[in-house]
């Protein structure tokens, strides 16, 4: 066991778990995910969610194919409002609040990104989804994962991938001598260049000293087990 049971905790998902591995939101993949989400808001712990927008666009691939680069980042953080509302959809069907905020103002669909405000909706148990990254090209999801928890004061982040339950030494979809860590630090993480995060996200962990779990969401109720410290996946820690 892990001893920690958070209590105020950042979700980050990234855009291809909500695609299922295609282009666009699969409906069934995305009331799994609520499920565990509101399994651990029903716990009592304060959770907010970043979500990633690879199912839809990513700017530097839409570069590489001709396209502006910051043209193409902002399709991309309007990727991720999409994923912010069809998890929001799902969460309110289970009969739990929520807000999305976003980084880009769309006040028809979500409110501005306020940090105190988000704080408040978390102290009354509403779920809070921040969209749109950072509202700047050139960011990455990870990053903004990192910037909202601890702007937002949570103590952990919680970054759940779609088939991979951990850290590994190489990816273990080509390596099968892959390892998995159970544990690592920050200065392990950059130095053997592990891509499961951008560097970015990486060094704004460790120079805030915020710890990070990487866990496999194939399996239901991982969330609420690595919000509750039980050792599932990998520990990223200063
Ligand atoms: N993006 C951006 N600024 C941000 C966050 C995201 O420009 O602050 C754009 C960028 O083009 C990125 C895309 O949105 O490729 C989708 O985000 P990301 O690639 O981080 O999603 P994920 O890989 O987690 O699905």
């Amino acid at each position: 066991m892990r001893v920690t049971h958070y209590q105020r905790v950042l979700l980050k998902l990234s855009g291809e778990v909500f695609g299922g591995g295609q282009v666009g939101v699969d409906p069934d993949v995305v009331q799994k995910i609520a499920r565990d989400v509101a399994e651990v808001a029903r716990s009592g712990v304060q959770v907010a969610v970043v979500t990633g927008g690879g199912n839809f666009f990513r700017g530097a691939e839409l570069q590489q194919r001709g396209m502006d680069r910051v043209r193409a980042d902002y399709m991309g953080m309007l990727g991720i409002v999409m994923n912010c509302l069809a998890l929001q959809d799902f969460l309110e069907k289970m009969d739990v609040e929520t807000r999305v905020q976003t980084a880009i103002t769309m006040g028809q669909v979500a409110e501005p990104y306020i940090p105190r405000r988000a704080i408040r909706h978390m102290e009354k148990g509403r779920v809070v989804i921040f969209g749109a990254g950072m509202g700047m090209p050139f960011f990455s999801t990870d990053t903004v994962a990192v910037q909202r928890a601890l702007e937002s004061k949570c103590e952990v982040v919680l970054v759940a991938k779609s088939g991979v339950d951990g850290v590994y030494s190489a990816d273990p979809k080509k390596d099968p001598s892959a390892t998995k860590y159970d544990d690592l630090t920050y200065d392990e993480a950059i130095g053997k260049g592990l891509a499961i995060m951008d560097q970015t996200a990486f060094t704004l962990c460790s120079e805030n000293r915020m710890p990070m779990i990487v866990f496999g969401l194939d399996t239901e109720g991982n969330v609420l087990r690595a919000v509750q410290g039980e050792k599932i996946g990998t520990l990223v820690h200063p």
